[in-house]
């Protein structure tokens, strides 16, 4: 299993393609994060402690599962990637609930809750 990946990367300006309009905001990491990635990962949709996300140039994006009071580009964010959950598609706020729900549900397993602290 290539599982855990883990990502470090300055959070940056993405496309501003609404997705915080949707309620579902996705932190875009700095490209060099994605080179950084030593395993070749399918584009798609993961999950873990700070999920992930889409896009046409490859990109990570990732949705966390929190609420913050404000805007955090800038910020080095890590992220660990402990599962995949779908092929990339165009979305909508629907399948992104659904995939919420994927990862809440995954990540409340003993198996991957070993990683929350690490
Ligand atoms: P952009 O196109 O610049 O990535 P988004 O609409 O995707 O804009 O919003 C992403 C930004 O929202 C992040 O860079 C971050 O500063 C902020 N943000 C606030 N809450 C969250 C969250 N729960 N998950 C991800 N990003 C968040
Ligand atoms: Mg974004």
């Amino acid at each position: 299993s290539p599982y855990p990946i883990k990502l470090k990367g300055e959070v940056v300006q993405g496309f501003g393609r609404g997705s915080k309009e949707l309620g579902i905001p996705t932190a875009n990491l700095s490209e060099d994060a994605i080179k950084t990635l030593c395993v070749d990962v399918d584009t798609g949709i993961y999950f873990g402690w700070n999920p992930y996300y889409k896009n046409e140039k490859r990109s990570a994006e990732v949705h966390i599962i929190h609420k913050f009071p404000e805007d955090f580009y800038g910020a080095e964010l890590r992220v660990i990637v402990l599962g995949y959950v779908r092929p990339e598609k165009d979305y909508s706020s629907l399948d992104i609930n659904l995939d919420i729900s994927v990862a809440l549900n995954s990540l409340d397993r003993t198996s991957y809750n070993a990683y929350k602290y690490r």
